[in-house]
């Protein structure tokens, strides 16, 4: 009889590849899920997961986790097995150096890495300020190290135009093409730039629509969920309907945040938007927990240009709206502190995930458990390009998720309320590569299995 390393048995299995739930046991050897079966095989572990669900682990396919330690065992325990960096323009340049670290020291997740523009390429050039745009030679240069990081293993490239709002269309463009040429996904974060307005998300979709690349727009609530969600959806709708490679991701949250000195808090954006100091709450650093106050802001934005302020601008229904489209993916936005702290910053660090499935399946009723869990594993591993995640089949990598959908729940607060880095409740077990990295809720000391994904080669390193 063959003998598996782990055997999950009597659980609620979830096949988000078919839209199915089967009533079967699982069997893993090495890094791989080898057996799904009837029979009742044997493992040298064995989890009993009746009355739980067991699912391919979550892809958070919108993060800045960047290979920060803390900030991948917040993502670990709420269910994420693999983890997109490098959003929003920023994150590292050398991805073959990163990415030979990362497997060299290990880390507790799978890590795909986007190549950033609005900071890193921009940066690399010697573009320092965001308002101007990049000349030819310039936009030569960052289109060859683009090139250089899909080599490396790139999975995308990535832009944070609000971060640059004076990044030029062709720069966007030119850059796009060879995100495209090599068949790999562009996150934008658009720039939302006028309260109310869709120009930015045209924009967005224009860059698909000329460069036939496949667009990603980033944390779409943080962008449009302000009231007017209704005709952003809309307007993505059309352009899906015209056969435009148009894809989003969304959070569990209607509170963006962001880095005080970027151009998103600049004093004229700020009054533009009508947000009031009062609605922007210190996530980091000495003033973490207090609302701003105009001496906070006048002090932060010129001695401590990184710590975190939260932006109260969203409206709550908004978030639900865009995660009730099929094509919408779930996503955290999850970063480390400047400090590198997890007990501050915003709760979609810990509880996006286990919100998402208490919210949205449990109490709301919005989605059912299989739609639920589509959006966190196969529809995230199809716009990766990934041919061996987020899928519940033998020989699918071996990265599982286990939890109670009745018990599933986020603790995590607003530093004014609580703890941002609470641990969520009902997910006893997740594996990474074949080997439990959670189990019974707590993190397994000393073991790193997580690696990097090559994009080029859509396998793992
Ligand atoms: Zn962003």
């Amino acid at each position: 009889m063959d003998n598996y390393d782990i055997v999950i048995k009597n659980g609620t299995v979830v096949d988000p590849e078919n839209g199915n739930i089967i009533y079967k046991n699982i069997g893993i050897r090495g890094a791989k899920i080898a057996k799904i079966t009837d029979e009742n095989i044997i493992g040298k572990t064995e989890i009993d997961a009746i009355g739980l669900i067991v699912s391919p682990g979550f892809i958070d396919i919108h993060a800045h986790i960047d290979g920060h330690i803390e900030c991948g065992k917040l993502s670990v325990l709420q269910g994420i097995t693999t983890t997109v960096g490098g959003n929003c323009g920023c994150g590292p340049l050398d991805l073959r150096n990163f990415f030979v670290n990362q497997n060299k020291v290990g880390f507790l997740i799978n890590q795909a890495q986007l190549i950033g523009h609005s900071f890193t390429l921009r940066e690399a050039v010697g573009i320092n300020n965001p308002y101007i745009s990049a000349n030819n030679e310039e936009i030569y240069k960052m289109c060859h190290i683009a090139e250089n990081a899909f080599e490396d293993g790139a999975i995308g490239l990535s832009f944070g135009i609000e971060y640059a709002p004076g990044s030029s269309k062709e720069e966007v463009i030119e850059l796009s093409k060879v995100s495209k040429k090599y068949n790999k996904v562009v996150p934008i974060h658009t720039n939302v730039n006028l309260p109310r307005n869709l120009k930015s998300l045209r924009h967005a979709i224009e860059i698909s629509k000329e460069t036939g690349a496949h667009v990603l727009i980033s944390h779409f609530v943080y962008q449009y969920g302000t009231g007017i969600m209704t005709e952003a959806l809309a307007m993505v709708d059309q352009a899906r309907e015209k056969g435009l490679k148009i894809s989003i991701d969304s959070g569990m949250y209607s509170a963006f945040s962001t880095f005080i000195g970027s151009t998103i808090y600049d004093e004229d954006y700020i009054k533009k938007f009508g947000w009031k100091y009062e609605n922007m709450l210190v996530a980091t650093g000495k003033y973490k927990g207090k609302r701003l106050t105009t001496e906070m802001y006048n002090e932060l934005r010129e001695y401590n240009k990184d710590e975190s302020v939260i932006c109260f601008a969203g409206v709550e229904e908004e978030l639900y709206e865009a995660l009730k489209k099929d094509y919408v993916m779930l996503s955290s936005d999850t970063g480390p502190s400047p400090t590198g702290k997890t007990g501050e910053g915003h709760p979609q660090n810990s509880g996006t995930f286990p919100r998402f499935f208490r919210k949205m399946v449990r109490e709301r009723k919005d989605l059912t458990l299989v739609q639920a869990v589509r959006k966190c594993t196969i529809l995230p591993s199809i716009t990766l390009g990934l041919a061996n995640k987020g899928r519940m089949r033998e020989e699918a990598d071996a990265d599982i998720v286990i939890f109670d959908i009745n018990k599933i729940c986020d603790r995590a607060k607003f530093p004014d309320q609580g703890f941002p880095d609470a641990k969520p409740e009902g997910i006893p077990y997740v594996i990474v590569n074949g080997k439990l990295v959670v189990y019974k809720n707590e993190i397994v000391k000393n073991v790193l299995p997580g690696r990097c994904i090559n994009g080029l080669a859509e396998r793992i390193i």
